[in-house]
Parts: C-alpha cells; structure tokens; sequence
C-alpha cells in the first residue's frame, strides 16, 4: 500500500486525505492544530464554495453539512461610485448553490471523520528541520500548510507573480441577526464595488453556533475603508462596519441593526499578497515535497477562488495519484501535475486582478449591461464557480463590444 504523508489539515489537505484514504491509501496527517484549537480558534476564511466543489465533496460523501447550511443561490452587486449611491445593480442565480461552511466547523469534523475511518493523525507544527528524516519514509509527501511560514521552501515563481504586495487589507466577522433584504430575500453573496476604497461583501454562512452570515470588506490600502488594521475585538469590529456602512452603503446599515457577533473569536483581520510559487521543493538529497492549494497559488479572496482552488487541486491530485499507480513521484510528474492545475487556476488569477486592479471601460459595460440584461447579469455571476469562462468575451474590448452588441440586438 502506498504510504502518502499529508502536512496541514486544512481544506486542500483533509480533502486530498480523505480521498486517497477512500482509494485505499495509507496515509498519515500532520496537523498544526488540533479539533478542539481549530474549533475554539479565531476564524481563517469566508470560504464561500461554488457548487463544482460541493459536488466533490459529495462523491467522497464529505458534505456533512447540507441539511443545516443555507444554500446560497446566487449573487447581487450594486456598484456604488460615491457614499450612499447606487449607480446600478444586477442579481443572477447559480444553476446551483453554493455554501460557506466556518472551517472552524469543517476541519475538526473532518479530522475526526479521517480518524474514525482509520487515517493516521499526528499533532505537530512541522518545521522545515523536520523534513529530511521525514519525507523518506513515505512515497510521497504534500505540503498542505496554507498561508503557514513552512511555504517558503517553495520559491516565488516571479514569472507568474504580478503583485509583491497585498491588494487589499481584509477584516471579516461572522454575525447572528442580520436581517434579509426586504425586496430580494433569496439567501445570496451580496457585494458592494466602491471604486477606489474597495469592497463590501456579505454571505449567509454556518457558523460554529449554526446559521449565521458574514461580512468581508476589502480595504484599499490606506482608503477610506481601511480601518481594522488595529486587529479591534469583535464588538469594536461590529461598531466600526456599522458606522462605515451606515455612511457608504445604508442598504447594508438596515440590515446590521440587531446583528451581534457569533462568539467571541468571530473576527478576522488579515492582508495575502497574490504569489505562485514553484510547485515542489528538495528537503534532502533525491527527498521533494510538493505543494497544493495556497501554498502554491495564493489569491486575494476578494474573488472567493482559494478554497474553491483547494478543493481543485484535492480531486486533481487523488486522480493524478491514482493514475500513478505504481511509478515513482518524481520531481517531472509533481510538475506536470501542478501545470495541469495551473491551466485552472491561472483564471482564478485573472479574475482576482479584475477584481483588484481599475476596472477597465470594457469591464463598467460589462457590468451596465448585466444590470439590463439577465443573460449578462448570469454570465458575469458565472465567472466565480467558472473564472475560465472570462476568456469568452470579458477580457478584450473588442470582444466585449460584440458580445454586448449581440445581446442588445436580441431584445
Ligand atoms: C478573509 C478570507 C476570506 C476568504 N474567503 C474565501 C471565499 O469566500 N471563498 C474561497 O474559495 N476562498 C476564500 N478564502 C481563501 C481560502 O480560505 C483558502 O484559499 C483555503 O482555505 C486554502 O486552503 P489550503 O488547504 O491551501 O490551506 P488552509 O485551509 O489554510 O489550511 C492550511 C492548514 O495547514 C496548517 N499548517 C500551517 N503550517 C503548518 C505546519 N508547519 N505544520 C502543520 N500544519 C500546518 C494550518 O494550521 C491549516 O490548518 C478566504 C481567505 C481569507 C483569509
């Protein structure tokens, strides 16, 4: 049997775990935190995922959740160009939902689940020293260790990297009470665009008290929004969104009324540079590891792609291992495997460029466009579970301009 070391217990590695123990594999967990840490813990992620990642979940049976998150159908922007403004706004539904399950939830009921089915767990923050007596004790190891300091065995691969620095600030709470807008209550992603001073998003989740919702707002460094940076307790952090939402989007402030935060660790505040790295890294003569998920591509979530990209790269990965069969895990297959993955997640990319950088002419028409027409409104709502389907005609003007032209010729 073939002896598989997975270090980090987190949404790529527990996935890629729980799959290759369904396949047969032996395979050992190295966790940084324990069920009880992670589940007492600070939250790490919004972590809406789009239905093609449910559906993975849903062959290995790891959806444990469905019949008490609430299914997010869809998503509204309303672009708002100055305080209290709505210059337009559009809403398309998904062919099917997609949900935000806490990781403070998911992770320790899928440590204990890999336990419970016979996986191998052994609680320990590895260190690079750790490695070389390690790696050669298995045929292959994966280092699952997210945004974790152990990621800086593997080098920046600046051909791809754009950014050496973060986008956007981020601060994120988890909230009981948020009331549902009266004239489009479909449980939904709600994002408002400020040009210039950033993002405020909202999405129905399933917290570690149950059902609850989550505001993330993604500040421009040094904007207006950028005020959490002071890392404010939870009850400090519901102040400041509310004052910052009852003076820049007042459709918001209704809603957070009679909101409190879930617990008292239901905060985050936190800033992630885009990076790619190089997918594998040597820890002893002839002994790689090899990278997955963030650890490899690390993307602002202001386009909600890493966990949806972890959860990828876990079903990549089982299949690339499975097809393996016996052969070796040498350095070319981990990267013909990662450049495989890169063919997806390299649109995960450019959809968090569009997203960070001034939107283009070709890109406000666009959205104009979708605030008129349904079918644009839903291919635009498609670029988050499909960033690939951006190449069909939102990444050049001329494109773009034929593509709005056909629409508005069918009306
Ligand atoms: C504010 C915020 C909002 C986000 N919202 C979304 C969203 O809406 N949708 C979306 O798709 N993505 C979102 N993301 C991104 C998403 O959470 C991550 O991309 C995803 O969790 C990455 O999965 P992973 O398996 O690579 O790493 P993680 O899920 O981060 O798991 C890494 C694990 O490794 C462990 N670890 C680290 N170092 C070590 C070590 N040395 N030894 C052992 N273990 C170690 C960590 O404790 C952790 O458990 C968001 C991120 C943030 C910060």
């Amino acid at each position: 049997m073939r002896k598989i070391l997975i270090i980090g217990a987190g949404q790529s590695g527990l996935q890629l775990a729980l799959c290759l123990q369904a396949e047969g594999y032996d395979v050992t967990v190295l966790s940084a935190r324990t069920p009880e840490e992670i589940r007492n813990g600070w939250p790490t992620s919004t972590q809406l995922m789009f239905w093609p990642a449910i559906d993975r979940e849903r062959e290995y049976k790891l959806n444990l959740w469905e019949d008490q998150v609430t299914p997010v159908l869809g998503v509204s922007a309303v672009v708002s160009p100055e305080p209290a403004v709505e210059a337009f706004s559009f809403y398309a539904k998904w062919d099917k939902p997609a949900n935000s399950i806490d990781q403070r939830v998911k992770m320790p009921a899928w440590l204990e689940l890999f336990e419970q089915r016979g996986g191998r767990i052994i609680y320990h923050s590895v260190m690079t020293s750790d490695l070389s007596g390690l790696v050669p004790l298995y045929d292959l190891t994966i280092v699952a260790a997210g945004k974790g300091e152990i990621v800086d065995l593997f080098d920046r691969d600046a051909a791809k990297s754009k950014y050496t620095r973060p986008g956007r600030n981020l601060s994120a709470i988890y909230l009981h009470g948020v009331a549902d807008p009266v004239d489009n209550p479909d449980p939904r992603l709600r994002a408002n665009f400020r040009p210039g001073d950033g993002e405020l998003f909202y999405m129905p989740a399933l917290g570690n008290s149950g059902p609850c919702g989550i505001y993330l707002l993604e500040a421009v460094p040094g904007g207006k929004f950028d005020l959490f940076s002071d890392r404010p307790v939870p009850a400090e952090h519901l102040r400041r969104l509310r004052a910052l939402a009852a003076e820049h989007f007042p459709w918001e402030a209704e809603l957070l009324a009679h909101a409190e935060p879930t617990d008292p660790r239901a905060s985050l505040v936190g800033a992630f540079t885009t990076t790619i790295r190089h997918p594998y890294a040597e820890v002893a003569p002839g002994s790689y590891v090899f990278g997955i998920a963030d650890v490899l591509v690390v993307n602002d979530p202001i386009s909600g792609q890493g966990a949806n990209n972890a959860s990828h790269a876990a079903g990549m990965y089982t299949k690339a291992i499975l097809e393996r069969g016996s052969g070796a895990f040498t350095p070319e297959w981990m990267q013909q495997t990662f450049d495989t993955y890169w063919a997806h997640a390299q649109n995960s990319i450019t959809l968090t460029e569009l997203f960070l950088e001034p939107l283009p002419q070709h890109g406000v028409d666009i959205l104009v466009a979708a605030s008129q027409y349904p079918e644009v409104a839903k291919r635009v709502a498609d670029w988050y579970p499909f960033p690939a389907t951006l190449h069909d005609f939102a990444l050049d003007p001329q494109q773009t301009a034929a593509y709005l032209q056909s629409v508005a010729a069918a009306h």
